[in-house]
């Protein structure tokens, strides 16, 4: 199928307008027709010209990255699977009211200034891109979708090799997913202590390759308690992934400033997105200590290597209706935790608007801009 364009009606339109029109008209928009190349010094004076490409793979097609504004980067919005829908059909009010809740969710967050959302539930937490489709139409929220390896690996993927999971990664960011043509624009993986299973360790293997191979980035679950990105970085680094590829997830779990600012100085983002983890009574790291951790690491000139997310679920799969009502009663603001409560506490702490701009705005942009 061919969409005629006119010059004319191009230039009148926005890049984003034509992109849309582009995805809704079933066209493939390839990713490097838009690649910008662009002339930079290295440190020694010498000119180079890394391309990079603008865009960024989201559920509803290309977007320039420009476009991606305010970036929740860590978030779980969920999926209603037909496995999920043939074992609990009635679960959540149904597909309908699974739907609609998400949608007025993702609606009152896109009000509060958030206009994209990074979902990282790979094939194993029941990701649903076709779901995400939809919610992000209706709501208006771009939505990032992720190929990679969270901690349920099945029999079928374990017995796979490390080539193998390489190349299923690559399939889904450069074919799509589950054989819509939606494609992942992030890679996610995860361990789950401070060691390396033998399995996590080919999916980190793959991540890198599969990074190295697409340009799309990196972001992992990590149990930072442990130290337990150092674990990874090491693998990444044993494959030539670049740190500025990577993200090292729920790293605020931890307030070991040298763990933090190690990992910081070797180049790697740390994703700052279990704060909210912090409201819970009890808790051991409370989230305004969270907080002035993040002050902490922007004081020590790190603020362009800082995410900010809140690692919210109202997925189908990841936790039971029961759990989940629990979670929202201790974070009654779900995904608007980091715009009604951190953001500001930060401030008044003194992070300036400048640094809340970098961390939530400029460091997604450059992340997700494929090099
Ligand atoms: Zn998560």
């Amino acid at each position: 199928m061919t969409v005629a364009v006119t010059y004319y009606s191009f230039i009148m339109m926005t890049r984003r307008e034509f992109l849309r029109q582009a995805t809704v008209a079933g066209v493939v928009v390839v990713a490097t027709s838009f690649q910008l190349t662009h002339a930079s010094k290295t440190a020694t004076g010498a000119a180079s010209t890394p391309r990079r490409a603008a865009v960024v793979q989201t559920v509803l097609g290309p977007l320039d990255v420009s476009e991606l504004g305010f970036t929740l980067t860590h978030e779980h919005i969920g999926g209603w699977t037909p496995d999920f829908s043939r074992k609990w059909p009635e679960s959540f009010g149904g597909k309908a009211g699974f739907v609609a809740r998400a949608v007025d969710k993702l609606k009152a967050v896109r009000a509060e200034g958030v206009s994209t959302v990074v979902d990282l539930s790979p094939y194993d937490v029941e990701r649903d891109v076709r779901f995400l489709e939809g919610v992000s139409r209706k709501s208006g929220m771009h939505i990032v979708a992720c190929t990679g390896q969270h901690l349920f690996p099945p029999e079928s993927m374990i017995a796979r090799s490390t080539e193998q999971l390489t190349e299923f990664f690559i399939k889904e960011i450069e074919q799509g997913i589950d054989g819509t043509g939606i494609k992942a624009g992030v890679i996610k993986v995860a361990t789950r202590s401070d060691g390396v299973t033998a399995f996590e360790e080919k999916a980190l293997r793959a991540a890198a390759r599969a990074s190295k191979a697409t340009g799309v980035p990196i972001e992992t679950h990590t149990h930072a308690r442990r130290r337990g990105g150092e674990k990874q970085v090491a693998i990444f680094e044993a494959e030539g992934v670049s740190p500025t590829r990577v993200s090292l997830g729920h790293s605020d779990d931890t307030d070991d400033i040298d763990y933090l600012a190690g990992l910081l100085k070797r180049g790697y983002t740390l994703g700052m997105d279990h704060i909210n983890r912090g409201l819970k009574s009890g808790s051991q790291l409370p989230w305004q200590k969270r907080a002035e951790c993040i002050k902490q690491l922007v004081d020590a000139g790190f603020v362009d290597k800082i995410f900010l997310s809140n690692d919210s679920e109202f997925s189908s799969s990841l936790l039971p209706e029961e759990a989940r009502d629990e979670r929202e009663k201790t974070n009654p603001d779900g995904m608007l935790f980091n715009t009604r409560k951190l953001i500001p506490y930060l401030k008044q702490i003194g992070v300036s608007d400048r640094e809340i701009h970098a961390i939530t705005i400029d460091n997604p942009r450059r992340f997700f801009s494929r090099s």
